[in-house]
């Protein structure tokens, strides 16, 4: 029970007596914020004297950027920008989470705020109405450091039974994903699915289809809402694309999209274009694909364990070998969408969605 958390502990029943009170017509904002870091979220909470009705009635904030490698020099104050809410599952209503953009002193967006110009690059494809799915994968660890459930000396069965596997030997660490589930749900995030993964205690959750912008939006604000279900329950989730090395599965976060020429009949040829153009760019796309330029992924992207190799570039139906899958369905049908699987499971959709329609959309 060391690698679970302290605080974890502390009796919940007597948290349950306070989260309980009346709070008159106030209502707590919690801001949430992407770091300098470009994957980790930050969080800080404030009282309005009353409930939001838009996201225009929630005003604009700031933080100490010197305490998250996010300011220069002395210019230390950054602004918070909110960009969408949702429904607190935790404070629940009237309480809410705004995802936010973060401007520097000049009001220029700061270095990790990839949302700015990925939503100027959304406005200009509008007309093709492009959607997003995003499938998140993580790994459970306690707080010692230790993947969550792995004997402390020695290893867990090799994989095979993991993936999608039921039981007590099997699945390590359920309670995160269900919990994880139902709070997307209240919140408002456009929770797709969730499965268990190849490797033991890794995991994962899908969002989509949401058009634009939204996509990042629902993303970051559902890491938010792991990251904070795994504190309550004194574990840690990390969005390392390799956590384990030798014969494990890394992690990713493989992204769908669509446009309506795509979903609608004969929508393969579009798929096909799109697939053609993004052949040419495979570099590019691979230096926004992790928050350091393609050096996380070259742990991940081996070419083994469900992945294509980091240097070659490859598309193919039902093929979890290659860059670009097609699913059979949408082979079958042709018409639907496609997956790109090369981003690492700690991308920054933003830049990912970006990538993706500049690419396909506008070159
Ligand atoms: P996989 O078979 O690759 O594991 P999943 O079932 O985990 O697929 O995830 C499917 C993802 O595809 C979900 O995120 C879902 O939102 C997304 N998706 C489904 N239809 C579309 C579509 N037409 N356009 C974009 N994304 C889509
Ligand atoms: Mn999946
Ligand atoms: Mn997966
Ligand atoms: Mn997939």
């Amino acid at each position: 029970m060391d690698s679970i958390s302290l605080s974890s502990r502390f009796n919940k029943t007597v948290l349950q007596q306070y989260l309980s009170l009346p709070q008159g017509d106030t209502c707590l904002v919690t801001y949430v914020w992407v770091d300098g870091t470009g994957q980790n979220v930050r969080a800080k909470t404030r009282t309005l004297d009353k409930e939001p009705q838009t996201i225009e009635d929630i005003p604009e904030w700031n933080f100490d950027g010197s305490s998250t490698s996010q300011a220069e020099g002395s210019n230390s104050d950054m602004f918070l920008i909110p960009a969408r809410m949702f429904r607190d599952p935790f404070m629940r209503d009237p309480n809410k989470l705004v995802i936010c953009e973060v401007l520097k002193y000049n009001r220029i967006p700061a270095e990790h705020n990839l949302r700015a110009s990925c939503n100027q690059v959304m406005e200009q494809v509008k007309e093709h109405v492009l959607w997003f799915g995003m499938e998140q994968e993580y790994t459970l660890f306690g707080t010692d450091g230790h993947p969550f459930g792995w004997p402390t000396h020695g290893y867990p069965n090799p994989q095979g039974q993991y993936y999608c596997g039921v039981g007590a030997d099997c699945a390590y660490g359920r309670d995160v994903v269900e919990c994880h589930y139902k709070a997307c749900l209240y919140a408002g995030v456009k929770i797709y699915g969730t499965n268990a993964e190849v490797m033991p205690s890794q995991w994962e959750f899908q969002v989509g289809p949401c058009e634009g912008i939204q996509m990042g939006d629902h993303l970051w604000i559902a890491r938010y809402l792991l990251h904070r279900v795994c504190e309550d329950l004194g574990i840690v989730a990390s969005l390392d694309p390799k956590p384990m090395t030798g014969n494990w599965n890394g992690a990713g976060c493989h992204t769908n999209v669509s446009t309506k020429s795509m979903r609608e009949d004969g929508g393969l040829e579009h798929i096909e274009k799109a697939i053609e153009k993004l052949s040419k760019k495979h570099g590019e796309h691979i230096r926004e694909y992790d928050p350091r330029g393609g050096q996380d992924n070259l742990r991940r992207l081996t070419g083994q364990h469900e992945t294509a190799n980091i240097n070659d570039f490859s598309a193919g139906v039902a093929n979890r070998a290659a860059s670009i899958r097609i699913p059979r369905q949408v082979g079958q049908d042709k018409k639907g969408y496609f997956e790109d699987r090369r981003p690492a499971a700690n991308c920054d959709p933003y830049a990912v969605m970006k990538a993706i329609a500049t690419t396909c959309l506008l070159d």
